[in-house]
C-alpha cells in the first residue's frame, strides 16, 4: 500500500503540527460520511471547490460519475470518421464560431476542428453551459468524443462532448479507457478521474456503500451489487465501452434503478404520512341529484368517473390528496364545485383557490350560478376585497356562516379561519408554491385536499413530481366542441391573420391576441403589447378593443374581463394574463404573436381559451422574424393535435422536463445518473416495488428492508412515518 504510506508522511508534512491526532493517515478509515477534504490531494481549497460543486462527502464524490467515455481503441482522424459510430478523436480547434438565427434570439454555436487528415463542423443548438464556448480558442488541443451524423449532406458532430486538453493532463491520460468527467472550474477531468481512482482502488479501508434496495428485488431484476457497479462506472472493462457511454450497461442501470427506487418510496412514505392523518370523513348519504338537475349540462363519463373517485377519497377518514389532470376546457371548474357540495351537506366549510383575480371572480361568478337556489353560501377573497368587507368576511368564516370560500393567494393570510374546513380546492396548482399549498393545508385539521391542473404532463414526470398523489383524469371534453383550426404561419401572413380577425368581430364573435411581453426590451425585438394595442385600434376603428396585462391594476383587469365577457370589447390585447382559465365561449379567433416565444404546452393553453362555444374557433401562431425550420416543425405539431398529454410528452422531450410549466416550482429531483425521459421504463418498475414493499411492509420491519428503513428516517427525520413504528 504504497500510496497509503505516501499519503500520511504528505499529510503531516503539510498539515503541520496541530494535526497530529490525525496523523495516522484519516484515508484508512475513510467513511462514506467523511467529508472530502479527508481524501489525500484534497486540500481545503479544492474541497471547497468540490462542494460548490454539490461533492461534500466522500459518497458524494463516489457517485459523482463520468458523463461519458473515451476509448482509444475507437480513435479516428477526422478523415476516418463513420456516421453513427462511437468515436474518440483528438484534433485541434480550427475557428469558434456563433451564427446568429435571423432576428431570433436563439443561436447555433459552430465549433470546427482539424486534424492532419481534414476538418470538421460539431454545432451546439444550445450552449451545454453558460460560458461554454469561451474555453476554446484557435490552435487548442482537444479530445472530442461523439458520433458523428449527416446534416443537410454534411457530416457533421451534434452536441459532442469536447474537452480542452492541457498539457499535463496528457501525461494522466495514458489508459485505453478513460472516463470523462465534467470539469469543475478549471479541475480537469483527468485531475477527477485520478482522484476518483485512487478512491476505489487504493483504499482498501474504505467504507463500502450499504445497499438499500431490498435483496428480493436486487434478486428478481439480477442486478449487480452497489459497490461494483460504482467501481465499473467510473472504470469500465474495454471492450464495454460503447455500452457504458449509451448507458445501457447494468451496472448503470443498478445505480439509476436505486435512484428511482429510493425516489419512489420517499413518494410512498409521504403518501404513507397523509394516510395517517385524521381528516373528516364526508358522509356520500344525501342525494347529488338536488344539484346535479340544476346544472345547464349533463356531466361528461369523465367528469362522473372523477366525481365518483373524489367522493369516495371524501368519504375516507384519512384526507385525500389527489391531483385532478384535465385538458384545458374538459370542465374541471364543476367537479371542484360539486366536491364543495358535498363539503357543505356535511355541514363543513370548503375553499377554492385560484392563482389569478380574474379567474377567482370567474369562478365566485360560476358558484353563485350554480348555488343560487340552495342554502349553500359562497364569498369571494381577493387582494382588493375591502378591509372593511373582509372583517365581516373574516367573522362569518369563523362563525361558519360562509360554506365555500373562493379565492386568490388572499386565502393563505394568518387571519383567514375557518370554522371547520374540511376540503381545501387548488386550480391549477402548478401557479403555486408547495410553500402556498401547505399553508392552506393548515387551515383545517388535515382537510382533505383536491389539486387541479390544466397541465397534463407525461405520466413519467407525474410519478416523479406527484409520486405521492392520486391522480384522476378527466379524459374527455364536453360534447358539441368542434375543434379548432389551428394554422402556424410566418410574419409575412400576419396581414391575412389580421384580415381573419376583422372577418370574425364582423359576424360577432370576439377573439384575443396575446404578446409575450408587456414592455419592449431593447435586446428582444418583441412586438410590444401597449404600442401594439394603440396601432390596432387605429385599424379597427369599428371595434372596441381592450388592452390586458399583467401590470395593470386589479380593478382594471376587471373591468376590461368583464367587458369583454360582455361583448362590449370585441377584440382583447393581451399578455399571458388571460392564460388560466378563462372561460369566454363567444370568443372564437385565438391569435399569438412571437409564438416561438413561449412553450408548446403553454401555447396549447392559450389555444385552449377558444374552442368553448359551439361555433367554430380558430388559432393562429404568429412566428416571429426568421425563426429556423426547427422551431417552425416544432410549433407545427400544434396544428397535427389537440391531446394536451401528446403536446406535453412533446414539448418535454425537446425542452426538458424543468421546462414544462409548473414542474420548476414544483421541485424536479436531481438525479446523478437516472433521467426521467431516457429511464421511464426503470422508473415505471421502480415505483410498482417500491410502493409494494410499503404494501407488504408498512413499517419496513422485515429483515430485507433494515438498510432502507435506516436510510429513510435519516432522510425524513421527524417526517418519516416509520418514527413511530
Ligand atoms: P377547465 O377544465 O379548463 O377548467 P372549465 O371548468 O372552465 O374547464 O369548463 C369549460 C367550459 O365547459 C365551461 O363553460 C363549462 O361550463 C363547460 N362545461 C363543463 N362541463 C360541461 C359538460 N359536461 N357539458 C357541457 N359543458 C360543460
Ligand atoms: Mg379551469
Amino acid at each position: 500500500m504504497d500510496t497509503l504510506k505516501e499519503k500520511t508522511t504528505n499529510h503531516s508534512s503539510s498539515s503541520g503540527t496541530a494535526k497530529t491526532s490525525s496523523k495516522k493517515a484519516p484515508e484508512t478509515f475513510l467513511k462514506l460520511s467523511s467529508s472530502i477534504s479527508y481524501l489525500k490531494g484534497v486540500g481545503p481549497k479544492l474541497g471547497e471547490l468540490f462542494q460548490r460543486h454539490g461533492i461534500r462527502k466522500i459518497e458524494d464524490f463516489l457517485f459523482y460519475f463520468p458523463r461519458t467515455y473515451e476509448d482509444q481503441k475507437v480513435k479516428k482522424s477526422i478523415s476516418q470518421i463513420q456516421v453513427g459510430e462511437l468515436i474518440s478523436l483528438k484534433a485541434r480547434i480550427a475557428s469558434v464560431k456563433t451564427i446568429p438565427l435571423g432576428r431570433s434570439t436563439k443561436r447555433i454555436y459552430d465549433v470546427t476542428l482539424q486534424d492532419a487528415s481534414g476538418k470538421i463542423h460539431c454545432k451546439f443548438f444550445r450552449l451545454p453551459f453558460r460560458g461554454y464556448l469561451n474555453q476554446f480558442e484557435p490552435m487548442q488541443e482537444i479530445r472530442l468524443v461523439g458520433k458523428a451524423i449527416v446534416y443537410k449532406g454534411q457530416i457533421e458532430f451534434h452536441h459532442p462532448d469536447i474537452r480542452v486538453l492541457k498539457p499535463e493532463d496528457e501525461d494522466l491520460i495514458q489508459d485505453q479507457v478513460n472516463p470523462i468527467y465534467s470539469e469543475m472550474e478549471g479541475f480537469s477531468s483527468a485531475k477527477v478521474a485520478r482522484l476518483i481512482q485512487r478512491l476505489i482502488q487504493d483504499l482498501p479501508g474504505l467504507e463500502r456503500p450499504r445497499d438499500f434496495l431490498p435483496e428480493s428485488i436486487q434478486k428478481k431484476y439480477s442486478l449487480p451489487e452497489v459497490w461494483e457497479s460504482v467501481q465499473k462506472i467510473h472504470q469500465p472493462p474495454s471492450g464495454e465501452v460503447a455500452k457504458f457511454v449509451e448507458i445501457k450497461a447494468p451496472e448503470q442501470k443498478k445505480i439509476i434503478f436505486n435512484e428511482l427506487f429510493w425516489l419512489e418510496c420517499l413518494m410512498a412514505c409521504k403518501q404513507l404520512g397523509f394516510k395517517k392523518e385524521k381528516g373528516l370523513a364526508l358522509s356520500s348519504s344525501f342525494s347529488w341529484d338536488e344539484i346535479l338537475k340544476s346544472l345547464p349540462f349533463e356531466l361528461t363519463g369523465a367528469q362522473k368517473k372523477v366525481l365518483s373517485e373524489l367522493e369516495s377519497d371524501l368519504q375516507k377518514p384519512s384526507p385525500m390528496h389527489r391531483l385532478v389532470q384535465g385538458d384545458v376546457g374538459s370542465g374541471k371548474t364543476i367537479l371542484a364545485l360539486l366536491s364543495s357540495w358535498m363539503a357543505f351537506k356535511n355541514k363543513t366549510q370548503s375553499c377554492l383557490m385560484a392563482p389569478t383575480e380574474i379567474l377567482a371572480e370567474q369562478h365566485f361568478k360560476n358558484a353563485i350560478k350554480i348555488f343560487h337556489d340552495t342554502p349553500l353560501q359562497v364569498a369571494l377573497l381577493t387582494g382588493k376585497t375591502k378591509a372593511a368587507d373582509r372583517k365581516i368576511l373574516h367573522e362569518k368564516l369563523e362563525a361558519g356562516e360562509i360554506d365555500l370560500l373562493i379565492g386568490t393567494h388572499a386565502l393563505i393570510e394568518d387571519t383567514v379561519l375557518f370554522k371547520k374546513l374540511s376540503l381545501v380546492i387548488v386550480d391549477e396548482q402548478h401557479r403555486f408554491g408547495v410553500q402556498q399549498r401547505a399553508a392552506l393545508k393548515k387551515k383545517g385539521p388535515s382537510p382533505h385536499f383536491l389539486l387541479m391542473t390544466a397541465t397534463p404532463i407525461p405520466r413519467t414526470l407525474s410519478l416523479t413530481v406527484y409520486g405521492d398523489l392520486d391522480i384522476s383524469i378527466v379524459d374527455e371534453l364536453p360534447p358539441g366542441r368542434t375543434p379548432i383550426q389551428t394554422r402556424v404561419i410566418n410574419q409575412s401572413k400576419r396581414p391575412q391573420a389580421l384580415d381573419f380577425l376583422k372577418d370574425q368581430v364582423s359576424k360577432g364573435r370576439q377573439g384575443y391576441l396575446v404578446y409575450p411581453l408587456v414592455e419592449e426590451s431593447e435586446t428582444l425585438d418583441l412586438k410590444n403589447a401597449e404600442e401594439e394595442f394603440l396601432k390596432l385600434r387605429a385599424q379597427f376603428p369599428q371595434f372596441q378593443l381592450g388592452l390586458l396585462h399583467g401590470r395593470m391594476k386589479s380593478e382594471e383587469k376587471e373591468s376590461i374581463m368583464e367587458q369583454f365577457r360582455k361583448n362590449e370589447i370585441q377584440i382583447l390585447v393581451s399578455t399571458t394574463v388571460i392564460e388560466v382559465g378563462v372561460d369566454v365561449p363567444n370568443a372564437t379567433l385565438m391569435i399569438v404573436e412571437n409564438a416561438e416565444r413561449f412553450g408548446l404546452s403553454q401555447l396549447h393553453q392559450l389555444r385552449g381559451r377558444v374552442g368553448r362555444g359551439a361555433q367554430k374557433s380558430s388559432c393562429v401562431f404568429i412566428l416571429g422574424h426568421a425563426v429556423s425550420d426547427l422551431a417552425y416543425e416544432r410549433t407545427r405539431f400544434l396544428e397535427s393535435t389537440q391531446d394536451g398529454f401528446k403536446i406535453s410528452e412533446f414539448d418535454l422531450k425537446i425542452r426538458g422536463p424543468g421546462e414544462l410549466i409548473g414542474l420548476r416550482q414544483s421541485g424536479l429531483p436531481q438525479f446523478k445518473l437516472a433521467e426521467i425521459l431516457r429511464d421511464a421504463a426503470i422508473l415505471e418498475v421502480a415505483k410498482k416495488e417500491a410502493f409494494a414493499v410499503f404494501e407488504k411492509d408498512p413499517q419496513l420491519l422485515l429483515t430485507e428492508h433494515k438498510v432502507l428503513r435506516e436510510n429513510l428516517q435519516k432522510a425524513l427525520g421527524a417526517n418519516s412515518p416509520l418514527h413511530t413504528g
